[in-house]
């Protein structure tokens, strides 16, 4: 177990060794509680402190994670068990991302935007939309990047004005604080980003309080249970879940840089992403040679401790994790699913799950429809692309996909039949790492959209002012109603959304008494 809920200590578990690396302690209602209070009242001097200011603590934040990144990847390391590369690729990487993205564009995107009317009706009032901070918030995440996924959400937030809690999830609770901590060295005043730890008993307990939105990233199935919770209270909500993704190969592919493609978007982070590809579509004509090749690829990767820098492949996080992975693979072989390959698992502990490649798949066994999330490269051999994108469609989830093709304008095409959220064409997952690229899945994947500016858009309240100077008199569709006005109405509507230019000249008359009358 890579977690040990004992009494309410949380300890940290090593997945790749075994070993404890610390333990925090689990946050109890009333810890809940006195977090929503703080935040509540942090939040009533933190949305008035000017952008500026807090652009300069943002600042501070990212000098931070700049110039101890080598200590925070070791620590994403540890208690994930995922290759030190990794750390630095994904985690580090998108959060320094995030960080520069939002600094750079928080303003922009948080100006306030004048309306402009085209109704003549409406000539001469003013209307603006300002961009107001939600309150506390609440952001719940999973284990699998568990410094970025948080802070692509955070950091947003915070500079939009509002203050959070954070429940990091219970299998990466020294993460979590890590982050707590640098957001105290920057200087951030108390209460702006509040920490509270343990396992799904915490976050329904902190779903319950005042909090004002819920960014939640995790499985469809918790995702499911939160929005029930949300829906006594009416609370919104972001959710980022789980993925089912699909890569589409055409037999014009590269198959060298489509072998390194498949390896990479099946096994980056032991296949624990949730746009890890989850099912290879190959038209049949190719898939013998792609298998081969995939083949003689695997077995060149390095599996063991992922803190020693040449390693690719690491431990799944957690006992729950590689139960899972197991029981999909002994579902399909089951129901007729042969073992291409299996790479040699490693004795160092018990989480690390051989990375298998699977052909004759049933399409309706666990490890088809539900997400794995673990080492199985599923190969399903098929007709044509169109076959290719009905079973991809045909999934329950919808996060990303990819295609592999030379012909661009065919791929633009399929790229449009998919029902996901993200498409890559000849590449897998890198757009995760580019904050100004939204993120989010459609279907059973999620709700709404992190990063880029639909990310902060998220946290905020887009409120509508509308202004004009005393009037005279009243608008002329308030009472009395008489034949009249509505004559007015009527020819209005020919003028102002009708067609033709003389049709429009001949209102005229209609207009100017409007104007002269009641404006
Ligand atoms: P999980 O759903 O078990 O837990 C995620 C977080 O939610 C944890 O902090 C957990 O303690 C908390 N939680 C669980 N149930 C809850 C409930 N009912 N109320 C409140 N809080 C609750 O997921 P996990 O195993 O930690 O992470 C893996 C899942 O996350 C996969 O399905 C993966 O696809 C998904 N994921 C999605 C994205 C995305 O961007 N779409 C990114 C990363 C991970």
């Amino acid at each position: 177990m890579a977690m040990n809920l004992n009494q309410n200590i949380l300890e940290s578990i090593n997945p790749a060794t075994g070993e404890k690396i610390g333990a925090v302690i689990v946050s109890s209602k009333e810890d809940v509680k006195k977090a929503y209070e703080k935040a509540e009242k942090a939040f009533e001097t933190w949305k008035e402190i000017p952008l500026n200011k807090r652009l300069k603590l943002m600042k501070k934040v990212k000098r931070i994670i700049l110039e101890t990144k080598d200590e925070i990847a070791e620590l994403i390391t540890l208690e994930t068990g995922k290759p030190l590369m990794e750390s630095f690729s994904s985690d580090i990487c998108a959060s320094l991302d995030a960080l520069v993205y939002y600094i750079k564009n928080a303003k922009k995107i948080l100006k306030k935007e004048k309306i402009k009317f085209y109704q003549p009706f409406l000539w001469g009032k003013r209307a603006w939309i300002e961009y107001e901070p939600l309150g506390p918030i609440a952001v719940i995440s999973p284990w699998n990047y568990p410094l970025s996924l948080p802070l692509a959400t955070i950091i947003p937030a915070i500079l939009a004005g509002n203050t959070v809690l954070f429940k990091p999830s219970e299998y990466t609770p020294l993460v979590g604080k890590k982050i707590k901590d640098i957001f105290d060295t920057a200087g951030f005043p108390e209460g702006v980003l509040n920490i509270l730890y343990g396992g799904a008993e915490v976050g329904k307990v902190l779903i319950k309080t005042p909090v004002k939105k819920i960014f939640f990233t995790g499985s469809s199935s918790a995702g499911k249970e939160i929005m029930k919770d949300c829906s006594e209270s009416l609370k919104p909500f972001v959710f980022e879940l789980g993925g089912k993704d699909s890569m589409i190969i055409l037999k014009d592919a590269d198959l060298n840089l489509t072998v390194e493609g498949a390896i990479f978007g099946t096994l980056f982070n032991c296949g624990q992403t949730c746009s890890s590809v989850e099912r290879i579509f190959i038209e049949e004509d190719i898939s013998e040679d792609f298998i081969k090749r995939l083949k003689s690829r695997l077995e060149k990767l390095e599996i063991g401790n992922g803190i020693n820098e040449n390693i690719e492949i690491g431990p799944l996080q957690n006992l729950q994790q590689y139960n899972k992975v197991k029981e999909h693979l002994i579902d399909s072989l089951d129901n007729g699913a042969k073992i291409v390959i299996q790479m040699r698992s490693h004795n160092l502990n018990k989480l690390f799950f051989p990375p298998t490649i699977l052909t004759n798949l049933r399409p309706d066994t666990k490890s088809m429809i539900e997400e794995t999330f673990g080492p199985l490269i599923r190969i399903i051999p098929v007709k044509n692309w169109e076959e290719a994108v009905r079973l991809s469609n045909s999934s329950k989830m919808g996060l990303s996909a990819s295609i592999w093709t030379k012909n661009i304008p065919l791929a633009k095409e399929i790229a449009k039949k998919l029902e996901v959220g993200t498409v890559w064409i000849n590449n897998v997952l890198y757009s995760f790492n580019a904050m100004q690229c939204p993120w989010g899945g459609v279907k059973e994947s999620g709700i709404g959209r992190v990063h880029g500016k639909y990310g902060l858009l998220e946290a905020v309240n887009p409120k509508l002012i509308c202004m004009e100077k005393q009037r005279k008199k009243g608008e002329f569709w308030w009472f009395p109603y008489t034949k009249d006005k509505v004559e007015i109405l009527k020819k209005g509507f020919d003028f102002i959304f009708g067609k033709g230019i003389l049709k429009r000249i001949r209102l005229i008359p209609a207009m100017l008494k409007w104007f002269i009358y009641y404006k």
